[in-house]
């Protein structure tokens, strides 16, 4: 079976892991084999999507672009709580865009997601804005918490989606 992959990049602190973890085992914040893989079925077909779950990006710049080299697939992470880590993501799309773009890849398939959404009271993020941002990506945008489960496998649903789209796009 076709392997798809993709990396989960946002910044430190955001639900990287949470979010993974919960996608790959359904629990929150247990140790978890590095690898990452699932196989699980969208739109009544099977899939197998390894996930490479990054570390915080402002530390490791030479190793994020390694990862966007490996990847096919990009789910970037902000916290609806802290603003900065939103304009962090638009600094990460960027560098993807510079690296895969280049590469004859028209779309680069991709979801924003706004995780935390069960701390209501301490939001910085608006709804609309991650849904603006998403317009002018073309892309999905999700708000997510690992913590109650809200929404994580929409994210990866979408990603499969994307991914398939993309294969088809080249056969052509
Ligand atoms: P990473 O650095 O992006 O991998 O972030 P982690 O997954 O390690 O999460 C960082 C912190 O945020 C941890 O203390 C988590 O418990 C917390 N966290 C992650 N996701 C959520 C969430 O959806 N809701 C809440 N309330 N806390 C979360
Ligand atoms: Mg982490």
């Amino acid at each position: 079976m076709r392997v798809f992959q993709c990396a989960v990049m946002g910044s430190g602190g955001v639900g990287k892991s949470a979010i993974t973890v919960r996608f790959i085992h359904g629990s929150y914040l247990e140790w978890y084999d590095p690898t990452n893989r699932k196989q699980f079925s969208v739109d009544n077909q099977p899939c197998l999507l390894e996930i490479l779950d990054t570390a915080g990006i402002d530390q490791y710049l030479t190793l994020n672009d390694m990862f966007i080299r490996e990847s096919e697939g990009f789910v970037l992470v902000f916290s609806l709580c802290q603003r900065d880590t939103f304009e962090e993501i638009i600094r990460t799309y960027e560098a993807i865009r510079r690296i895969k773009l280049p590469e004859g890849n028209q779309i680069v398939p991709l979801v924003i997601v706004g995780n935390k959404s069960d701390l209501i009271d301490e939001r910085e993020v608006d709804t609309t804005e991650g849904e603006k941002l998403a317009m002018e990506w073309k892309c999905s945008y999700y708000e997510t918490s690992a913590r109650t489960s809200t929404n994580i496998s929409l994210v990866f649903e979408d990603i499969v989606r994307q991914l398939r789209r993309n294969d088809l796009i080249r056969r052509q």
